[in-house]
């Protein structure tokens, strides 16, 4: 039995729908599917995730939703009509949506919760009733009849251990199984989300649960590429990679497979593939626990930015015993958490995200950390990026690094902190945001573009 999630480019559409459907019927393995919401058609489109946001934070301003309402029920309208399925399909929609629309406001965030993941949750609904329309034995799974456990963390959910006991029994149904993705049910019943992006959780923690033969993730690309496409023309593709190499480049902006999917299935020891629902004949790029060696050390480079860095510096710091946990106590007391950080004898940086921090917050951290630390000086740092080189290979080599600084040295950028050691598959380099792309552009073609003779 495979599991197989289909993002919402693989969904936006009547047209796509069928692609899907006629993938699902050309493997008769496939036989628990996760969905995501419909997405965007073209680039300028919105996802029906993104308008259901906007009606719910409508809604909870008490302000008029007629219009915000009609353009999701739209989406489903459209995509109803071009499949021919009855009208009767986007009335149950529609009244799914107002009905959650009168819950109680109380909690806003269990509120957004509930109208967010009445994406997947109809497109669920949708694709099941599309496919029994075909005579096929298809049925819509509900996730709290399932068993699929969540923390009862609004909008970041995690799994609970006991879920995957309860979704066991799921390999013995009978049919062609629909899951939504992207959401499930807190210990007291409660639903609630994913991160962003989470129907590629859904699908790691179900293959996990099944123990299926492989977990497929259907997207709109032909594979994972070792760079980003617009950063870098046609980019080499990938075709195998580790758990531990995709992490680290899902980790620092490959959005093709969130990061935090891999773990369920790479602890289950399932095999994942990443695979165009566009162009479903393509091998895709395989994601496996070990892979054959390469000639290359590098595997990828990626990039995200959106961080900053909180330099702090105190004589003798190396001797003060306690320093680092009171210092990350203070980030705890804020709510704060923290990315990496790189240390020397009398300073250590920490790097975060940026969009933790507001003014207020920025310079109570900074005056705690004088004061209750006495440290000697303090200074923050705002929009950087971190660039990572992914590799199994960089273990093996010598030389590397010098490659790779010596790559950024010639395109003049200048590393702010380099990173290389707990992780022994992948250096990472802060860099100012304004010269990741140039950073990248010269990583890549210091280890992926032949040297022409
Ligand atoms: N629809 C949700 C989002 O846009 C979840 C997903 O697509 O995986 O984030």
């Amino acid at each position: 039995m495979k599991v197989a999630k289909f993002g919402g480019t693989s969904l936006a559409s009547a047209e796509q729908i069928r692609k899907v459907c006629d993938i699902i019927l050309a493997d008769p393995e496939r036989r628990l599917i996760v969905v995501s919401a419909p997405g965007k058609r073209s680039k300028d489109d919105t996802k029906v995730t993104d308008l259901l946001i906007a009606l719910a934070e409508c809604h909870l301003k008490n302000e008029d939703t007629a219009k915000e309402l009609e353009a999701v029920v739209n989406r489903y309208r459209e995509i109803a009509q071009g499949l021919e399925l009855n009208s009767a399909i986007v009335s149950l929609i529609e009244s799914d949506i107002r009905e959650r629309l009168s819950a109680n406001t109380s909690n806003p965030e269990r509120f957004m919760d509930a109208i967010k993941a009445s994406g997947e949750d109809n497109n669920a609904k949708l694709v099941a009733r599309f496919l029994a329309s075909k005579g096929v034995d298809a049925h819509y799974i509900n996730p709290k009849d399932a068993g699929l456990m969540l923390s009862d963390e609004y909008g970041n959910a995690q799994v609970l251990p006991q879920s995957y006991d309860n979704l066991k029994s799921l390999r013995d149904r009978s049919g062609i199984l629909i899951f939504p993705g992207f959401f499930g049910y807190s210990p007291d019943g409660t639903l609630v989300t994913l991160p962003r992006g989470g129907s590629d959780i859904t699908g790691s923690i179900l293959a996990a649960a099944i123990k299926a033969e492989l977990y497929e993730n259907f997207t709109d690309v032909d594979s994972v590429f070792s760079a980003n496409p617009n950063v870098v023309d046609h980019p080499q593709e990938i075709k195998e990679l580790t758990y531990r190499e995709m992490r680290e480049l899902s980790y620092a902006g490959f959005s093709v497979f969130h990061d935090e999917a891999l773990y369920p299935a790479f602890s289950a020891g399932i095999p994942v593939c990443v695979k165009n629902t566009n162009n479903p004949m393509a091998p895709g790029t395989m994601i496996v626990f070990e892979r054959r060696s390469s000639a290359n050390p590098v595997v990828g480079i990626a990039s995200d930015s959106g961080f900053c860095s909180i330099y702090v510096r105190k004589y003798l710091m190396n001797r003060e015993v306690g320093f680092g946990r009171r210092m990350l106590h203070i980030l705890e007391d804020e709510g704060i958490s923290y990315e990496h950080m790189p240390s020397g004898i009398d300073d250590v940086t920490i790097i975060l995200r940026q969009d933790q921090l507001d003014v207020e917050k920025e310079a109570r951290i900074i005056a705690r950390i004088r004061d209750e630390l006495a440290a000697e000086d303090v200074v923050v740092e705002h929009n950087l990026a971190m660039i990572m080189v992914v590799g199994e290979g960089m273990r093996h080599n010598v030389g590397t690094t010098a490659r790779a600084t010596g790559a950024l040295a010639k395109a003049r950028v200048n590393i702010e902190m380099i990173n290389q050691g707990s992780s022994e598959v992948s250096m990472m380099f802060g860099v100012k945001a304004v010269n990741a792309e140039k950073a990248v552009a010269a990583l890549y073609d210091e280890f992926f573009v032949p040297v022409r003779v």
